[in-house]
């Protein structure tokens, strides 16, 4: 056998990973019915209704130690509360068509804080921009002007969610959940 013969040892691979808000079915429908038609209008590609979520804090690749840490962080426990999403949007730089709380609930605020303060603890580097909740709807978006019928989401938990690729997509994986 030549040296090239032999297998590469097994390096675990990186894995992408992000906290978020994971919506239940009946949200998830309520979502896509709302946001239909400015999706359609916006021309842009839309995301499926089964990935449908809102980033609370992203991680990026991490290893298996990093993972682990990360899932030491939670509960973080700072109450249910209702994320009300009645705002379009679209970020004009990345062409993200979103539907958004025009009021950010406090309470989604302090887990976001919290979160990053206690993933900051073990070494996590915290995002420099300001946290805008929203879910994405589709991408490569027109801007649109639209008023949306109001989705009313009552979060009750945490999710750690990992990130696969999928073709030209990605696929989500829901690792984990906690109460909040
Ligand atoms: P793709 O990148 O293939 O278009 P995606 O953006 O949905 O798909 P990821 O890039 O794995 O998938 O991102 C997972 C989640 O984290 C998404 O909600 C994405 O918007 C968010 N995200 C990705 N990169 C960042 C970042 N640098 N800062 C904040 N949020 C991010
Ligand atoms: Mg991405």
């Amino acid at each position: 056998m030549s040296p090239t013969d032999e297998a590469a040892p097994e390096r675990p691979r990186d894995r992408r990973v992000f906290f978020a808000l994971w919506p239940d079915g009946a949200v998830r429908t309520q979502i896509a019915r709302v946001t239909k038609d400015v999706v359609s209008r916006s021309g842009g590609r839309p995301i499926a209704k089964d990935r449908l979520h809102a980033t609370v804090a992203f991680l990026g690749n991490l290893t298996a130690a990093g993972l682990d840490a990360a899932r030491g962080v939670p509960p973080i426990q700072v109450g249910a509360f209702e994320l009300a999403l009645d705002t379009i949007g679209v970020f004009a730089k990345t062409r993200v068509l979103w539907v958004g709380p025009r009021t950010v609930p406090a309470a989604l605020l302090d887990l976001e804080r919290r979160l990053w303060d206690a993933l900051e603890e073990r070494g996590f580097v915290r995002e420099p921009r300001i946290y805008q909740p929203h879910v994405t709807l589709a991408r490569r978006a027109r801007p649109v002007e639209e008023a949306v019928d109001g989705v009313l989401w009552p979060v009750a938990d945490l999710a750690l969610v990992e990130s696969l690729p999928d073709g030209r997509n990605v696929h989500y994986e829901v690792l984990d959940t906690w109460p909040l």
